[in-house]
């Protein structure tokens, strides 16, 4: 088992840092990978949150699908690993 792959949590580790972005509770959104389709509830995705920000990969392919970075004065998203999002209302 790779280091990566022991660091892994799951993605309510990652609830805060996005649901902030978004401003809704995202572990229920269900995201599609933009590299494989695979889809996934956020609340099972691989998160790994050692630094620097919170990343979100892909269970079927590994790509990276969203990133949140804080920094003193700003919040970084880069969300271009995922083709989509559906939030719950
Ligand atoms: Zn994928």
């Amino acid at each position: 088992m790779s280091d990566r792959e022991t660091d892994a949590l799951d993605g309510n580790a990652a609830a805060g840092a996005f649901g902030a972005v978004f401003a809704a509770d995202v572990t229920t959104a269900v995201v599609v990978c933009a590299g494989c389709g695979h889809r996934d509830v956020f609340a099972r995705l691989a998160v790994y949150a050692r630094g620097p920000g919170v990343v979100v990969r892909c269970h079927g392919c590994d790509t990276v699908l969203a990133r949140v970075v804080e920094t003193p004065d700003s919040t970084w998203v880069e969300l271009t690993g995922s083709a989509s999002w559906r939030l719950p209302s």
